[in-house]
């Protein structure tokens, strides 16, 4: 009720340029303030097809614009191609509108490893998520924000060898001195032992992220459906206290909360 219980959709403005990352559950609320607003040209950045990360995009209201046009991003080694994905969901057995019959214009390009969207510069980055993800770090203006979802920290999964913390100081490295990094804390340290090979992380791992990576400030995001608001704020407080992070730097991220990075 506090924390929001839509799935993953981020809308990022720079500049004139509205970039949304995923389009969980959330997109639907953000399509419809996007068209009150009268919003221009939108990008839509997705970090994989898992169903939590595009659901929402046949209820997506520019989608329904004749005058909108979206460009849907295609990051590398999806299992099926973006355009696919959301074809698949607007297929009738799941919905009565199907994906070419929405009357925006819709473009589909490949993100590659490197990207500009508006003025903003986008590295991409594999993360650890069965059938794979995408993590983006976006740089506008000399501001980063680092959008880190749907990863499974490798010495969570494979224990501390050399691969993983090869691995791990990669995601370090992409995360480093960012102003702002949204990431997946999906778990609790007990809770992860019977979620193993999921594809997400804990409270501890963002935290240990946080410090490690130099993050100015980490907002975890991505709960498990099962946790209350009261719980996730007595998870956050733990990892507050612990690795002594101030709540300026590491957070719970709000649904509808604005922020300037
Ligand atoms: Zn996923
Ligand atoms: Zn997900």
């Amino acid at each position: 009720m506090r924390y929001g219980g839509n799935t993953c959709c981020v809308e990022l403005r720079c500049g004139g340029h509205t970039i949304v990352l995923d389009a969980g559950t959330g997109v639907r609320a953000l399509g419809v303030a996007l068209e009150r607003a009268g919003a221009g040209s939108i990008s839509l950045l997705v970090s994989h097809t898992h169903m939590d990360h595009i659901q929402g995009f046949p209820f997506f209201a520019p989608a329904y614009n004749l005058k909108k046009t979206l460009t849907v991003y295609e990051p590398p080694g999806l299992p099926v191609p973006i355009q696919e994905a959301l074809k698949k969901q607007t297929e009738p057995y799941y919905f009565p509108v199907p994906l070419e019959d929405l009357p925006a214009h819709m473009e589909f390009r490949s993100t590659g490893d490197h990207l500009h969207i508006g003025g903003a510069a986008i590295s991409r980055l594999d993360l650890n998520h069965p059938g794979g993800c995408s993590g983006y770090r976006i740089e506008f203006e000399s501001r980063v924000l680092v959008y880190l979802t749907d990863h499974e920290p490798y010495r969570r999964l494979f224990g501390d060898t050399d691969f993983s913390r090869a691995k791990d100081t990669e995601i370090r490295d992409f995360m480093r001195g960012a102003d702002l990094v949204l990431r997946d804390a999906q778990y609790t340290v007990d809770e992860y032992d019977t979620r193993r090979g999921w594809g997400h992380g804990t409270f501890d791992d963002a935290a240990e992220d946080a410090n490690l990576a130099e993050v100015r400030r980490m907002m975890v995001f991505h709960h498990d459906p099962d946790h209350s608001d009261d719980f996730l704020e007595s998870c956050i407080a733990s990892v507050q206290k612990r690795y002594k992070l101030d709540p300026a730097r590491m957070s719970l991220a709000r649904e509808g909360e604005e922020l300037e990075v």
